[in-house]
C-alpha cells in the first residue's frame, strides 16, 4: 500500500498520524509484553538493540556520576553480537563460565562479580538461554548484578518463549531488545529488514534514542542509534498486525505451542539422538541442541545430515551454533504436527542410514547427499544404494517433493577464502 510504503521517515510528523498511531500503539504492546516501563523501535536488529540498550546503561552510570562503571559480564555461551556490542559501547568485556548442564556457572560469576564489583556496568544475559534451557537460578543472578550497582541487559532473542507467560520485568532485568523479525512475524530472510527494539525498566527510560530532526527518545536521550526516528518503520506494521490479530490470549498461546512443539521433538527423538542441555525438569524450552558428535565414529558429520535432510524435503536447521558439531533445533509455534512428525520421521530414518555407515565409507546415502534431479535421471547410477532411496526415502517424500538445484559446494571454503569471480576483460570486448 502506497500509503504506508512511500512515506518518507522525515515526513513532517503532522502528515503520518496513521504510523504514530501504529508506533505509539506497538511500542505501548510491547512495553506490556516485556513487563517494562518504555520502548524504542529505533534499532534496525538485534545486535543494534543490544549497542542501543547498553548505551542507555551507560548513559545511566553517567548521569548518577559513576563514569568508572565500564565492565561488562558476558557468559560464554553468549550469542558473538553481545560481546561485540559491549566493545562498541566502550565496556570491556569480562567473560563468565558456563558449567557442564549449559547454565551460568554461579560460583564463577561471583567471583567476577565482587572482583569487579567498583566498576561493574552490566551483565548480559540470554533468557531462556542459547542452550535451550529456563536457568532457574535467573533471579539470584538479576539480584546479585543488582546488589553490586550493575544493571542487568536482557537478550531477548529468545521471547518466543516467554511472551505472555513471563517476561524480562520478572526475572529482574533493566533492558532488553526483542527480535521482532524473529518473535513477532516479521520474515527475515535475505539479512532483513529487521527490528530490534529496546524495552527498559523505569530508571532507564529518560535515555531512549533521540534524533536530531524529529523528537523521539527519552527527555535525556542518548543521541540517534540510526538514521530514521523509529528504524524500519514500514515492518513494524508487520508485528502490529500479528499482535493485534492474536490478542493476549493468542500470543500466550504461540509461546505454549512452541515449548510444546520443541519438547515433542525431544521427546520423538529420544534414543536416537541425544539432547545437549535441558532443564533440572528433563524438559527443553523453545529450542534443543542435538548431539551429532558421537556419529563420527561411523564416518558421519553434521554437515552429511544437515545435506540429508534436503534429501527428505527439508531445510537443515542451526548448524554447529552455539556448539560446533550439533544441531540447534527451533520448530516455533508455527509447525503443525503433521509437519513435526515428518521432521521426527526423517530424522529417525537418517539415524538408521548413519547406523549403516561405517568410517571410511565415503559411498552412502549420508556422504552423497543432496541427491539432486539431474542425479536421479541420469541414464548411469553407480551407487550403492537405489535412486528411490537417494530422492524417496520415506513415502511422504513422494507427495511434495523437493529437489535441492545443487551438491555441495566445498561448504565453508569460499567464507574462509576470497576468490575473485569477474570474467576477464576480454569477454566484454565486441564480437
Ligand atoms: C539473533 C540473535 C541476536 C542478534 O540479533 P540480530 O537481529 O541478528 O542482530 C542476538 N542474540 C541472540 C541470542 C540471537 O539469537
Amino acid at each position: 500500500m502506497p500509503a504506508w510504503g512511500n512515506i518518507h521517515p522525515f515526513v513532517p510528523i503532522e502528515q503520518a498520524e496513521g504510523y504514530q498511531i501504529v508506533l505509539r500503539e506497538l511500542e505501548r504492546d510491547l512495553t506490556e509484553i516485556t513487563g517494562f516501563a518504555g520502548t524504542s523501535l529505533q534499532p534496525n536488529s538485534g545486535a543494534q538493540g543490544e549497542y542501543a540498550g547498553l548505551m542507555t546503561i551507560r548513559a545511566y552510570h553517567e548521569s548518577r556520576g559513576d563514569i568508572h562503571r565500564n565492565i561488562c559480564i558476558i557468559p560464554a555461551s553468549a550469542h558473538g553480537t553481545n560481546p561485540a556490542s559491549a566493545v562498541m559501547a566502550g565496556m570491556k568485556v569480562v567473560v563468565t563460565k558456563t558449567d557442564d548442564r549449559g547454565n551460568i556457572d554461579m560460583t564463577d560469576l561471583q567471583e567476577k562479580v565482587e572482583i569487579h564489583s567498583d566498576n561493574l556496568a552490566a551483565l548480559m544475559v540470554t533468557y531462556p538461554s542459547t542452550h535451550g534451557v529456563f536457568e532457574s537460578s535467573i533471579k539470584k543472578i538479576t539480584q546479585l548484578i543488582h546488589d553490586h550497582g550493575g544493571q542487568v541487559y536482557m537478550d531477548g532473542a529468545n521471547m518466543n518463549a516467554q511472551v505472555g507467560l513471563t517476561n524480562p520485568a520478572t526475572i529482574g532485568a533493566d533492558v532488553c531488545h526483542l527480535n521482532l523479525h524473529k518473535t513477532f512475524a516479521i520474515p527475515h530472510g535475505g539479512g532483513g529488514p529487521g527490528v530490534g527494539p529496546i524495552c527498559v525498566a523505569e530508571q532507564l527510560v529518560p535515555f531512549l534514542p533521540g534524533n536530531p530532526v524529529i523528537k523521539t527518545g527519552g527527555e535525556k536521550a542518548i543521541s540517534a542509534i540510526s538514521g530514521a526516528p523509529w528504524g524500519s518503520s514500514l515492518v513494524c506494521l508487520i508485528s502490529y498486525g500479528y499482535i493485534k490479530m492474536l490478542g493476549a490470549t493468542g500470543l500466550t498461546n504461540s509461546t505454549k505451542i512452541a515449548i510444546l512443539n520443541a519438547n515433542y521433538i525431544k521427546d520423538r527423538l529420544s534414543g536416537k539422538f541425544d539432547v545437549l542441555y535441558t532443564g533440572e525438569k528433563g524438559r527443553a524450552a523453545h529450542e534443543m541442541i542435538i548431539d551429532c558428535r558421537p556419529f563420527k565414529e561411523h564416518g558421519v558429520e553434521v554437515t552429511d545430515i544437515a545435506k540429508r535432510l534436503m534429501d527428505y524435503g527439508f531445510h537443515a536447521p542451526t548448524v554447529s551454533f552455539p556448539v560446533a558439531g550439533t544441531l540447534m533445533i527451533e520448530p516455533t509455534e508455527s509447525e503443525n504436527l503433521d509437519e513435526l512428525d515428518r521432521f521426527c520421521d526423517a530424522m529417525i530414518a537418517i539415524r538408521a542410514e548413519i547406523d549403516r555407515s561405517s568410517a571410511g565409507d565415503t559411498d552412502n546415502l549420508l556422504k552423497n547427499a543432496p541427491h539432486t534431479l539431474h542425479m536421479v535421471t541420469n541414464d548411469s547410477w553407480e551407487f550403492p544404494y537405489s535412486r528411490r532411496e537417494a530422492a524417496f526415502p520415506l513415502p511422504y517424500v513422494g507427495e511434495n517433493k523437493f529437489w535441492p538445484s545443487v551438491r555441495r559446494v566445498d561448504e565453508a571454503y569460499g567464507d574462509r577464502n576470497l576468490i575473485c569471480t569477474c570474467t576477464p576483460i576480454e569477454e566484454y570486448m565486441e564480437a
